[in-house]
């Protein structure tokens, strides 16, 4: 441990007995004039001017000046000094500093200027005197001795510190730096830095009570470090302001630079200020007050906030909106009820029906003006059947705008009505985005696939559409992002839908269905030779002469290369021979090609297709080439159209399973089920032995496998399919059917009989079986459908293996009823 040695005043010595508890203080008492200074710590080795009022303390000079000079200094609050000015003896505290008195000159002014130097501290004891002045019993205390490296170390540490201190403050002279780093003991060490600014008078008043040098150091260093620390933070941050500051003066000196150069180049013309052109173009704008008095406050936010700010781009682009939006009047004119029927015919084959369903409809806007709140149209059909060109067709016979916007998928509200402001990236919704685009307030609007429209935790985008279609509403349509309303009710709305189903039901009441079912073969062939091959050629840039298509080519195309209730793809089959023709023509005009006088002629026959398109894509005909055992037709309704289903079943030796595969629905499994215990129920009179059932697994398959299917309408086929089966009797290759069954062995009706009339006649079958009450539904099939198919209704399952089965059973009963379980 460190050795102590401790030093003696030696002039100060008085001879009194010493005292035991204080190791480090030699009893040398003194009788000191106490002079009490407020909010003020003079150390030793400290020197210090003072003017002293009237008073005790300079009275306590007054003799001192007189005596030896010296008087002992105590340090107090401001608040505790009047209790020194009374005669009441005051407790003093526990240390001070004896200081000698260098001058003591009194003034005018009755005060007295003074200089007082610290010498020691000093241990205080009693006041021995109160009036004129106190008197004060105390003993010089010394610090002691002290080496090491730890108090070196703690020595350099704390002058580098006061070296940090003036490099931040600047202004301190060398002099007083080169003083401080000459001390060699840490008691004055840690006396002399508090006298730096870092040091305030608690500071001070808790170094000069700590007798031990080295703690008193210590304690000088934890200020040090905690005023430097903050003198550093206190730097960055006004470093910090100054970058900020400077970059946005930077900016500003660059900017005016700028209109300088611009108007030296001529290219000035005072609209130059970018908030006034957006006034003026606001001002200008034709829209009703209430919208230009929210983009004129959106102005004055930008120009509080200034072009640079983070806001800005914010503001800015939804001014780009609000001053892009055409709220003005309507543009379109008049309708001519015989003009559109031109344009209706012009661009659309057959229809008939639909097209009627149009006209009214115009007329009736017609006539009825903005009245009357005409009700949305909504065409519903497979794809490719010409929904949304129809509604192309209707904007060009209103003289209207178009747009279309796919509603599929679309799950969030959002999407439909926009995201608010405080959205980073916010938009406007989809509806208000077309608006935008076609610049006109009253276009014709075509929302696809309003039956692919979901709900999720976003909230569901119905009510919104709701909004946007119903005509009491619309006027007044409120965009989360545009804050303020669009009037929609100028626009002609047209949904689109492959199926009618999924559409929610309020949505659907507030529109006018028009279903539009898949075209025949001949009506296919009709509108590939009268629209879509003139259409793709005059789009390939082909002359009529340049490109002819047979009408068997076209046949081959719709037979082997599509399979579509519409014609989308058989459009696109076109436009494929379209480009390899316009190929052709092209690099034979070309001068290297060397025969470059004549247009070349192309024409497209049957055998020509597979060389431009490759091998056909379906086998036309799906019916089965046999009569077989197990397996019966179907047709399936999809949101293609109809589609041919084959239902294959297999019986294996077994303990009674069933087994289903391909792809089923729940629907579908349980039709299977339901066919399954019909029967069993009718197993006697179909001639199937009771025990067939525990000894055979039946495998029930619909291919294709991959193919998701559903629905009960297979019901019929299903069970004529597992009859087939187990009695070995063939199914009828050129039959189909379609047919809920009960479990009784009723047939009930089915939808979508045109789409799969369509494909049973596509597929090359005969017969059609189909419920008895969709009989209704006979007279709206196409004439070709009627004229080929043999359509048989049917009541009961009886009536359907009648016919489906190739050899007949003895003829089962269906009014029996029964048997009792
Ligand atoms: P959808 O909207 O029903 O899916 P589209 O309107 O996109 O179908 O039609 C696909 C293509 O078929 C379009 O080029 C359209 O002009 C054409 N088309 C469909 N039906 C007819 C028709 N009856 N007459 C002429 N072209 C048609």
């Amino acid at each position: 441990m460190e050795k102590q040695r401790y030093r003696f005043d030696d002039h100060a010595s008085t001879g009194s007995e010493p005292e035991a508890e204080l190791p480090d203080v030699k009893r040398n008492e003194r009788r000191l004039p106490l002079v009490v200074l407020g909010e003020m710590v003079i150390m030793p080795h400290m020197t210090i001017p003072l003017q002293v009022p009237q008073g005790k303390s300079y009275r306590a000079m007054e003799r001192a000046w007189e005596e030896d000079h010296e008087v002992l200094l105590i340090f107090v609050r401001e608040a505790e000094l009047e209790g020194y000015k009374s005669s009441q003896p005051q407790q003093l505290p526990p240390i001070g500093v004896i200081a000698r008195l260098e001058e003591f000159a009194k003034l005018p002014d009755g005060t007295a200027r003074v200089i007082l130097e610290g010498l020691h501290r000093a241990r205080i004891h009693t006041a021995t005197q109160v009036t004129p002045f106190y008197r004060v019993r105390c003993s010089t205390v010394f610090d002691s001795d002290v080496e090491g490296i730890e108090v070196q170390a703690l020595m350099d540490t704390v002058k580098q510190q006061v070296d940090e201190f003036v490099d931040h403050l600047g202004e301190v002279p060398q002099e007083a730096v080169q003083f401080v780093h000459r001390i060699d003991r840490p008691g004055h060490l840690a006396d002399i830095v508090t006298w730096g600014p870092a040091f305030d008078f608690n500071d001070r008043l808790e170094v000069l009570n700590t007798l031990d040098p080295i703690e008193r150091l210590r304690k000088a260093y934890i200020v040090l470090a905690r005023q430097l620390e903050l003198l550093k933070l206190r730097a960055k941050i006004q470093q910090d302001t100054k970058e900020v500051l400077d970059q946005s003066q930077r900016e500003y000196f660059l900017r005016e630079q700028m209109r300088v150069i611009r108007r030296e180049l001529g290219e000035d013309d005072d609209s130059d200020d970018p908030i006034d052109e957006l006034r003026r173009k606001i001002n200008e704008m034709e829209a009703p007050d209430y919208v230009k008095s929210q983009a004129l406050h959106e102005v004055k936010r930008l120009a509080q906030q200034g072009m640079n700010s983070p806001e800005a781009g914010v503001i800015r682009t939804y001014l780009d909106w609000i001053t892009n939006l055409p709220w003005g009047e309507e543009q379109y004119s008049e309708i001519s009820i015989s003009e559109a029927q031109k344009v209706l015919d012009e661009d659309h084959y057959g229809l008939e029906k639909v097209k009627e369903r149009i006209l009214e409809y115009l007329a009736v806007r017609k006539l009825a003006g903005n009245k009357m709140r005409s009700p949305i149209l909504c065409f519903v059909g497979p794809p490719g059947v010409g929904k949304t060109s129809l509604g192309r067709s209707i904007a060009r016979a209103l003289g209207r705008q178009f747009i279309r916007t796919s509603l599929g998928g679309v799950r969030d509200e959002a999407e439909i009505r926009g995201h608010r402001r405080t959205y980073i990236g916010a938009m406007p919704g989809r509806i208000i985005q077309g608006i935008k685009s076609v610049k006109s307030n009253s276009p014709v609007y075509v929302l696809d696939e309003v039956d692919k429209v979901g709900a999720d935790f976003r909230g569901d985008p119905t009510s919104a559409l709701l909004e946007v279609l119903d005509p009491e509403q619309n006027g007044t349509f409120s965009d989360h992002y545009l804050e303020i309303p669009f009037d929609l009710s100028k626009v002609v709305f047209i949904a689109t839908a492959n199926q009618l189903e999924p559409i929610p039901g309020p949505l659907r009441d507030r529109m006018e269905i028009i279903e539009i079912g898949g075209y025949t073969e001949d009506e296919k062939l009709e509108i590939a030779r009268g629209f879509l091959i003139p259409k793709q050629r005059e789009f390939h840039g082909l002359a009529t002469e340049q490109l002819q298509i047979s009408d068997g080519a076209v046949m081959k195309l719709i037979r082997e290369y599509t399979r579509e209730a519409g014609v989308r793809n058989l459009e696109r089959e076109i436009a494929s021979l379209c480009r390899k023709v316009a190929r052709k023509v092209a690099s034979a005009s070309e001068p290297e090609a060397g025969t470059a006088e004549e247009p070349q002629t192309y024409t497209v026959d049957t055998d020509d297709i597979a060389t431009y398109l490759g091998p056909e894509r379906f086998t036309f005909g799906l019916a089965e080439e046999r009569d077989e055992v197990g397996v019966a037709t179907g047709v399936a309704w999809t949101t293609a159209g109809g589609d041919i289903l084959s239902i294959e079943v297999l019986p294996v030796r077994g303990k009674g399973g069933l087994q289903l595969t391909g792809q089923l629905g729940d629907v579908m499994k349980e039709s299977a089920q339901a066919a399954m215990s019909y029967v069993r129920y009718r197993s006697k009179d179909l001639g199937i032995d009771p025990n067939y059932f525990e000894e055979h697994n039946i495998h029930v398959h619909i291919p294709e496998g991959a193919v998701p299917k559903d629905g009960p309408s297979a019901g019929i086929t299903l069970t004529t399919a597992l009859i087939s089966a187990m009695t070995g009797q063939p199914v009828r290759r050129d039959v189909a059917m379609t047919g809920e069954v009960t479990l009784r062995g009723k047939v009930l009706a089915i939808g979508g009989l045109k789409e799969k009339t369509l494909a049973a006649h596509r597929a090359g079958i005969r017969t059609f079986i189909l419920p008895k009450e969709n009989t209704k539904d006979i007279v709206e099939l196409p004439e070709k459908v009627r004229k080929d198919l043999t359509l048989i209704p049917v009541s009961s399952m009886d009536e359907v293996l009648k016919v489906a089965l190739a050899v007949t059973a003895t003829p089962p009963d269906a009014s029996r009823t029964a048997p009792s379980a």
